[in-house]
């Protein structure tokens, strides 16, 4: 018995020698103010103040360069037994500037914003190699379309056959060799099984069109932006959160990569975009009694 206790402990502590290719633990190598000063450096529209004022928190993960991924959680200012949640994501392609930085636009109003009713996590910059590359890339540091790389159904056989049939090898499309290859989308999908979102915002340019995925009639218009159903993808996230999970995925693609909506267009994306939100996911039940309360014994008195 204990032979064999010992061999399986052998098994066991051989497996990191033998799989020496796996990649190292994405560990974040910078804090927010360095990250901040890089992404302020980029970004003519996110001044580095704004974004250390941002209030954002480093997560457990980092890109494949070691730059930190990071969010901010914002609680609901109103009233509601069971808050809906909403996961913003910005830059998941890493050369969308006007993603990134209209995101970091909606945290400061979330910031100041008195009655907004939802619990929200905000990942302004989901790609930072991708943003933070000369030039910025679409992909990230090993060249995978992270917005290709999410683990739909049959991800082996259709990502890789659309990839090479559909999109003749554009290596801007690249799905990566296996789905969940890339560190920043392992995280993108950690954090949606822990958060649970009701609904996920994800912001990219330059289509200039309003696109959605789910249940529910799709919303019509957020400002500016009109509906236009772009199609689903193997290994997308409208395709894996919206079709699989059957969440109301919005993919709101601004009309210019490089030019930010003026502060009055951003501000209509975002209000219709709220309203919307609120009339149509579904009334949350509160948890069951017994799981609100904390264990009491009534014999103990
Ligand atoms: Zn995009």
């Amino acid at each position: 018995m204990r032979a064999r206790l010992l061999a399986g402990l052998f098994v066991a502590a051989s497996i990191p020698a033998n799989a020496a290719d796996a990649p190292a633990p994405a560990v974040p190598l910078a804090g927010v103010r360095e990250a901040c000063e890089s992404i302020g450096g980029r970004l003519g529209s996110v001044e580095i103040h704004e974004c250390l004022d941002a209030g954002l928190k480093i997560g457990d993960g980092a890109s494949v360069r070691g730059e930190p991924l990071m969010y901010r959680d914002y609680l609901p200012r109103s009233r509601r037994a069971v808050p809906h949640r909403v996961l913003l994501l910005g830059g998941i392609h890493g050369d969308e500037f006007s993603a990134v930085s209209v995101v970091f636009d909606w945290m400061q109003r979330l910031q100041h914003e008195r009655f907004q009713p939802f619990y929200w996590r905000v990942i302004p910059s989901a790609n930072p190699d991708g943003l933070l590359s000369h030039p910025a890339t679409r992909m990230n540091a090993h060249g995978v379309d992270l917005n290709r790389n999410f683990p739909t159904p049959n991800w082996k056989a259709d990502a890789m056959a659309y990839w090479i049939g559909r999109t003749r090898r554009d290596p801007r499309r690249y799905p990566g060799p296996s789905a969940l290859s890339e560190p920043e989308t392992r995280w993108l999908l950690q954090q949606i099984r822990s958060f649970h979102p009701d609904a996920i915002v994800s912001v990219h340019a330059p289509y200039g069109v309003l696109d959605y995925d789910g249940p529910h009639d799709p919303p019509q218009q957020f400002g500016y932006l009109r509906l236009h159903l772009l199609g689903t993808y193997p290994g997308s996230l409208g395709n894996y959160a919206g079709v699989n999970m059957n969440l109301p995925v919005i993919t709101l693609e601004l009309p210019h990569a490089g030019i930010m909506p003026t502060p009055a267009q951003s501000q209509r994306i975002w209000g219709d975009m709220l309203a919307w939100l609120q009339q149509n996911l579904p009334e949350k039940k509160p948890a069951p009694l017994y799981m609100r309360l904390p264990d009491v014994s009534w014999d103990a008195e």
